[in-house]
């Protein structure tokens, strides 16, 4: 659940990257196109850049690379691509009517004026099998990965972390290349969204310390993870930015308001509360 931050390929025809991203313009795009982009920036750099930014695990980003012979090969099975972002759309589509994270965020976030549009701003893709989504700043689109997140509770958990990078990115004045303010957000996507979930494994008998000790490893870890599976830094490094804005960012709530528990009421409490912080609720 990582983010992207750099489009490299098609910087100058926005709309193109978006049928790109739909999988209408897959179809005609051409190797011709794929050189006039190369021919822009030498191969070894843009290379290079895929990989620092993380550009390499949605190849689907790229426009061209994704190719059916290809996933044919993988998958062994033809077409099973299109069956799976059938799935993984109406995955989407669920949570966003009954997900209460998916429909407390789309408040949020039209009510800081980011609203959601399905069609343009959430896209289904063959992802790299490392990863099960990620957030794109530079087309503000969500992916999810059709081929890892498969059922309504991954994507869920995939759109709760995502949105919570996009109203970092709607709401704050961040530069994504800049590794606090990365470590930041996934900081925050980890609280809210994925350790969130953890924490009433340490419940039972685990002291009240060790219940907040464990959750603050469990949210330093993830944020670690994800920092430094789109990055090219070295862990010393990404550990120092995770470790620098840690308090400010583990304190920070906004949107949800809590930290969720498993198996409670949390989720729902926290979708009733929203408009008490003046969130639009959907
Ligand atoms: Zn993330």
């Amino acid at each position: 659940m990582e983010f992207l931050t750099k489009v490299w390929a098609k910087e100058a025809t926005t709309p193109v990257a978006i049928e790109a991203v739909t999988g209408a313009a897959q179809k005609n795009a051409t190797p011709k196109a794929e050189k006039a982009s190369a021919s822009t920036e030498p191969t070894d750099e843009t290379t290079t850049a895929q990989k620092d930014w993380g550009y390499d695990l949605y190849p689907e980003r790229r426009g061209e690379t994704f190719k059916p012979k290809w996933t044919r090969v993988l998958f062994g099975m033809e077409g099973q691509e299109n069956i799976d972002r059938f799935k993984c759309e109406e995955n989407v589509y669920w949570c966003v009517k009954n997900g209460p994270l998916v429909k407390l965020m789309m408040g949020a976030l039209k009510s800081s004026g980011c609203p959601i549009d399905l069609r343009r701003h959430i896209s289904c893709e063959v992802c790299d099998p490392t990863v099960t989504g990620g957030y794109d700043p530079k087309l503000n689109q969500i992916v999810v990965c059709q081929n890892m997140a498969k059922n309504k509770s991954m994507v869920h958990g995939v759109l709760t972390h995502e949105m919570i990078h996009m109203f970092d990115y709607c709401n704050n004045d961040m530069d994504f290349r800049n590794v606090d303010h990365l470590a930041c957000t996934e900081i925050r996507a980890a609280n809210l969204a994925h350790c969130s979930f953890l924490s009433a494994m340490f419940q039972g008998d685990a002291s009240p310390f060790n219940v907040k000790e464990a959750h603050q490893n469990c949210v330093k870890s993830k944020a670690l993870a994800s920092v430094l599976a789109v990055r090219n830094v070295s862990k010393a490094d990404a550990i120092a930015a995770v470790e620098r804005v840690f308090p400010k960012c583990y304190a920070d709530l906004e949107p949800i308001g809590r930290r969720i528990r498993r198996n409670s009421t949390d989720q729902q409490k926290a979708y009733m509360e929203a408009p008490m912080y003046g969130y639009d609720v959907y």
